[in-house]
């Protein structure tokens, strides 16, 4: 048996449904129109828009974290806990030849109440990264926030054989390691 294709307009049946296509286009074509064309340049026009509203304030944010350097970042002030894209906490521990130098309490508070991104509360060693932008902040951000040396070599006055554990693993490049939620930092140097 023949399939039968049959126009919904005028209820001529053709062979093949290219034969139909045919018959529509130039009998009904404002019924091929909304059927055919007419979607397709709905949906582009959609998405030029959608684009011009979407896309500007994606290229600004991504200019933004472009300009911005390390040094930037860690010399900002929040203005409260309100409206942060980020928020989380990593444990840091300082050890110089086997004695534990305490992260302080209120790291990064200033006398007027304002608070640099990286900063501690009244619990030392417990660190917040609470940022109102995305950014990769690192473990050489929380020592300048600290105003502490911290390189391949020395933390503080104190240069030797510095070694850093993150979740008792030995990290490469410690200054650049990216913080990431509930990390446990060991820092220990020994000078001997
Ligand atoms: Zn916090
Ligand atoms: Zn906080």
């Amino acid at each position: 048996m023949v399939e039968k294709h049959t126009c919904k307009r005028c209820g001529h049946s053709f062979n093949s449904p290219k034969a139909l296509k045919q018959h529509t286009r130039s009998k009904h074509f404002s019924y091929y129109f909304a059927l055919n064309i007419a979607p397709p340049i709905i949906i582009a026009a959609l998405l030029v828009v959608a684009s011009m509203i979407f896309i500007p304030p994606y290229l600004e944010s991504l200019a933004q974290q472009a300009t911005q350097t390390p040094e930037e970042i860690t010399e900002r002030f929040l203005t409260g806990h309100e409206g942060l894209a980020m928020h989380y906490h990593v444990t840091l521990r300082v050890f110089v030849d086997g004695d534990e130098v305490e992260v302080p309490r209120f790291m990064g508070l200033m006398p007027d109440g304002r608070m640099r991104y990286i900063h501690t509360h009244s619990t030392p060693n417990r660190i917040h990264i609470e940022s109102p932008i995305v950014y990769n902040f690192t473990l050489g951000d929380i020592f300048k926030v600290w105003g502490k040396r911290f390189d391949e070599n020395c933390f503080d006055t104190y240069c030797g054989n510095l070694t850093v554990l993150v979740n008792g693993e030995e990290i490469s490049d410690p200054v650049n390691y990216v913080l990431k939620d509930e990390d446990e930092i060991v820092v220990e140097v020994r000078t001997s």
